[in-house]
């Protein structure tokens, strides 16, 4: 329903191998419209988190053994990976992993295998629309573009699943400061189109200047939660994310 927020995740606890407790109970809401970022050190349990969302704990040898993963409040959690997409949840995995043999067109077309023929087709124009540099290399592999331009394939495919929700992990990482303002300002214009982001983000200014609201989370804990106006004013926060202090 309208009330309740886009992706509620509650009480989530999650164990590799069955020993090893990496998320101890957290609870996340990223409202409908949002752009939320998920700040947290190395080790926190980000990546892990966004698994227990995208349905990919199984492969990692990892389990929810309490709480929900909720999508427009009917639970997600528990599905397999290509329902969860088919939901409306697409992410763009850390290190933009894509098919590097494969050219641009084929790469984007892979993202749209959900999708019938026709909601593909108007997502591949979308695409290129956001992402003009992509149109002119569509028949390069994709393996040889510069590190920006990989980002750009692989948000790309996640957006030929015409997702509601779109997960971004770390997209900034290893890239030049003038491509990450780049990607910066695509997130911003998607968002601005009616896509609500949840922002993995090590770089936690460029992360807390776009979001709406920020969490972080510390050894499986959600440790601050709050509007990103006041996350970027938080002495800790400067401190420990910002450089600052
Ligand atoms: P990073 O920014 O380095 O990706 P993160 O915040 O995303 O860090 P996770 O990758 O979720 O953190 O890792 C959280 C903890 O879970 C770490 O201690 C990590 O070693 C452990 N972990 C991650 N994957 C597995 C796995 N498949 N089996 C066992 N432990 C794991």
């Amino acid at each position: 329903g309208d009330a309740a927020p886009l992706l509620a995740v509650r009480g989530l606890e999650v164990v590799y191998d069955d020993v090893v407790l990496v998320l101890r109970g957290v609870s996340l809401d990223v409202p409908r419209g949002a752009i939320v970022a998920l700040l947290g050190a190395n080790g926190a349990g980000k990546t892990t988190l966004l698994r227990a969302i995208t349905g990919l704990l199984d492969v990692h040898r990892g389990r929810i053994t309490k709480g929900e993963v909720l999508l427009d409040g009917e639970r997600i959690s528990g599905r397999q990976p290509p329902a969860i997409v088919r939901r409306g949840v697409a992410q763009v995995m850390e290190g933009r992993r894509i098919f590097a043999e494969m050219t641009v067109d084929e790469n984007l077309r892979a993202g749209g295998f959900t999708r019938s023929r026709s909601e593909a087709r108007e997502a591949y124009g979308r695409v290129m629309d956001l992402f003009p540099k992509l149109a002119e290399r569509r028949d390069q592999t994709a393996g040889y573009l510069s590190g920006g331009e990989q980002q750009m394939v692989a948000m790309g495919r996640a957006l030929m699943a015409s997702p509601q929700l779109l997960i971004l992990d770390e997209p900034s990482l290893g890239l030049a400061p003038r491509i990450v303002e780049q990607i910066r300002d695509i997130v911003v214009a998607l968002n601005e189109q009616g896509t609500t982001v949840l922002l993995v983000e090590q770089n936690a200014t460029m992360a807390l200047s776009i979001a709406t609201r920020g969490t972080v989370l510390e050894t499986g804990r959600v440790v601050k939660e709050g509007a990103a106006a006041a996350l970027r004013d938080d002495r800790d926060i400067q401190e420990f994310y910002l450089g600052i202090g």
